[in-house]
């Protein structure tokens, strides 16, 4: 069984998301960096397992040590998992992914969003981008082909509209990301023909 792996920062909105997807309900809102290991949920309409992996960066109360555990384990789970995850959906915040990653830019610091973004293309795992809480982004075509050139993708977005999906999970608003994922699942279905 194939699975569809979930990653981000934490507080993006992976839980909401998760909830919208799957039908089960999540710990919204808790106590972040808590869960540390990947957890696995049938995606009901779909005949897939979704994954989701622990929320990264920033947490308070977490110590940076514990922060770069959770990361290192996000990784090997990916390169281990490579070849059975489907289909990856990064979750990032449409209303401070920009300032983030200008922040984390640097000559030796490569923001997190951007480094997992080529990380997963790298493994070739196919990847959509949830830009989440479009909702309070009022500049939305300019917000996300500011993205698309973080992420070294040629402007304007909505050439990548199976790469990037503005969605507002909160408000069950997640079309665009459903409609990524299925054209990415069905081309594969397709290459094993
Ligand atoms: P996680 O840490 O990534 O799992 O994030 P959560 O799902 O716990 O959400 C973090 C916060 O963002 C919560 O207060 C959510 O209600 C809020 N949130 C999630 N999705 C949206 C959205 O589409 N729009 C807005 N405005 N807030 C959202």
């Amino acid at each position: 069984e194939g699975e569809v792996a979930l990653v981000g920062r934490s507080n993006v909105g992976k839980s909401t998301l998760m909830r919208e997807l799957t039908g089960h309900s999540f710990d919204t809102g808790g106590k972040p960096g808590v869960t540390r290991d990947p957890n696995h949920y049938d995606w009901a309409p779909e005949d897939f397992v979704i994954t989701d992996l622990p929320g990264f960066g920033f947490m308070s109360g977490v110590d940076e040590e514990y922060r770069e555990e959770i990361k290192t384990n996000i990784v090997h789970y990916l390169e281990e998992y490579a070849d059975n995850v489907l289909v990856a959906i990064l979750v990032v915040d449409g209303k401070s992914v920009i300032d983030i990653i200008d922040r984390h830019s640097g000559p030796d610091e490569i923001p997190y969003d951007v480094e997992m973004f080529h990380f997963l293309r790298d493994l070739g795992i196919p990847t959509v981008v949830a830009v989440n809480k479009m909702d309070k982004v009022d500049d939305r075509d300019e917000r996300l082909n500011a993205l698309c050139d973080r992420l070294g993708l040629l402007p304007p977005w909505k050439q990548w509209q199976g790469t990037i999906a503005p969605i507002r999970a909160k408000q069950g608003k997640i079309e665009p990301l459903n409609e990524a994922v299925r054209d990415h699942l069905h081309e594969q279905e397709r290459d094993d023909l």
